[in-house]
């Protein structure tokens, strides 16, 4: 059985050691993340050109997924480099003070306006929240603050305030550079970092379109007042990634599984698809097995209906990447088994204003209710295969297409998996005789199995899909 689940690993030091990357592809690897908080864009373009160069040669299409640093809020940097506070003593952020400058009383901070945007009693997370401030008051310059629970604190760390309302624009300066970096490795997609509202993607897209990227926009959801304005975020992106580290630290960690909960459901209805990220294997950055509720984490989120799942610092920089990946792939081909998983209601009552969308449905009702080996779909823009992939199936979901662009995007699909074809046939028994051989060749396709291929008039048109043809392999005009 394919696992249908997509797999993301974030790309770093870890992944750079000889053999790990390719050990991420024999592990199964769909999508690679490239960080663009960390490293140069060198750095970056090397490992696309590796990711590129795998992709070859072991005939397993990986997408890049590009992800901006935007507007994380950071403290600056201490004179030895790190602090312990104590609970209840008093410690500031101060514009003014020189970067290099922090010790155990106070410590510098990039963000102009935050003494704006804080006001007595606001409570501050530094550290993904395993530091935490009361605001006590500011002069618009200097935050004055009581430290509520206490610990180490080094250069660096990143900020959030707690309820949002930080005014950071999401797309910063060095977001705006890192654009045309990634013009350059031609990545799948890009993943937006604390966007606000719909506008924010709607940027990322003007200036992704004017350095010639055709890639799909992720919107992180990682802000508490993206929570309030999501429906015009899912609509304004491809994907949406549940952005579990700093979401949780902006609503609260209690309020996390409802949200990714509903920003699954959410996705799925408005026809985009959803990466679940952050501390899904945390364990593993050190253990070679996750963790009892890390196992649970990972299938819950699958049969909540994610797309993919996502390892950050687990492959990036942890002992265990090979590892990290082959314990989700474990996880996914067991809970893909589940019946629950596997049957959908998806619009079940719903009119469909196209065509395509409605071939797309009725596919997914005819693979869903009897005997189908799998579904080809022949696409140019990878439309007919996500629709039919955010409806829940056991079916394998072939996207036949010709366009690296498209072959790029649906690896991150649940259940849809690339296959590179050109389809040079004039004559439909004739391209169903190829999209028939091709999976034979494959191996995924053997004399007997009922196939469905959905396709257009062969004009090589997007949004042309009229067609929905059931075959068995050596009958008829089968091969
Ligand atoms: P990050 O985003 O890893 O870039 O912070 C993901 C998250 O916040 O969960
Ligand atoms: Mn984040």
């Amino acid at each position: 059985m394919l696992r249908r689940t997509k797999i993301l690993a974030t790309l770093g030091p870890a992944t750079d050691k000889p053999g790990v990357l390719e050990g991420l592809f024999d592990a199964g690897l769909d999508v690679v993340r490239m960080n663009f908080s960390h490293g140069s864009a060198q750095d970056h373009i090397d490992r696309a050109n590796r990711v590129r160069e795998l992709s070859r040669t072991t005939g397993r299409r990986v997408g890049i997924l590009c992800d901006l640093q935007g507007p994380k809020i950071r403290i600056a940097r201490f004179k030895d480099t790190k602090v312990r506070l104590e609970e209840g003593q008093a410690f500031a952020l101060d514009i003014n003070l020189g970067e290099n400058d922090g010790d155990n009383t106070q410590v510098g901070i990039t963000y102009e306006p935050l003494a704006q945007e804080v006001k007595p009693g606001s409570r501050l997370l530094l550290d993904d929240g395993r530091v935490v401030l009361d605001v006590v008051d500011t002069d618009g310059k200097r935050v004055n603050c009581t430290v509520v629970v206490g610990g180490d604190l080094s250069n660096n760390k990143g900020i959030n305030l707690l309820g949002g309302g930080l005014s950071a624009a999401a797309l910063t300066e060095k977001d705006k550079e890192d654009i045309k970096t990634i013009g350059k490795i031609k990545a799948d997609f890009v993943a937006v970092s604390f966007p606000r509202c719909a506008e924010d993607l709607h940027e990322a897209r003007r200036l992704l379109e004017a350095v010639g990227s055709t890639a799909g926009i992720v919107a992180k959801v990682e802000r508490a007042e993206a929570m309030e304005v999501i429906d015009e975020i899912i609509l304004a992106s491809d994907v949406i990634m549940v952005a579990r580290g700093d979401l949780g630290v902006e609503i609260g960690d209690a309020r996390l599984p409802e949200a990714q909960k509903h920003l699954i459901k959410r996705s799925r209805e408005l026809k985009r698809a959803v990466i679940t990220a952050t501390q899904m294997m945390e364990s593993m950055i050190e253990n070679p097995i996750p963790t009892r509720a890390e196992v649970f984490d990972v299938a819950n989120a699958i049969v909540d209906g994610t797309d993919a799942i996502m390892l950050s610092a687990e492959t990036a920089s942890g002992r265990y990447p090979v590892k990290a990946v082959e314990a989700m792939v474990r996880i996914c081909q067991e809970t893909e088994k589940q019946p629950s998983v596997r049957t959908s209601t998806h619009r079940v009552s719903e009119n469909f204003e196209r065509v395509d969308e409605a071939i797309a449905m009725s596919t997914m009702y005819l693979a869903n209710h009897t005997k189908i080996a799998g579904i080809a779909a022949l696409t140019e823009s990878g439309s007919t295969p996500l629709w039919m992939s955010r409806v829940r199936s056991g079916i394998p979901i072939f996207a036949f297409s010709n366009h690296e662009e498209t072959l790029g995007k649906v690896t991150l699909y649940r259940g849809v998996f690339p296959v590179p074809f050109e389809f040079q046939a004039a004559d439909h028994a004739e391209v169903n005789r190829d999209i028939i051989n091709k999976l034979k060749e494959r191996g995924q396709a053997k004399q007997g199995d009922q196939f469905i291929i959905t396709k257009g008039d062969l004009t090589g048109q997007a949004g042309g899909t009229n067609a929905l043809k059931v075959v068995i392999v050596g009958e008829g005009l089968t091969p």
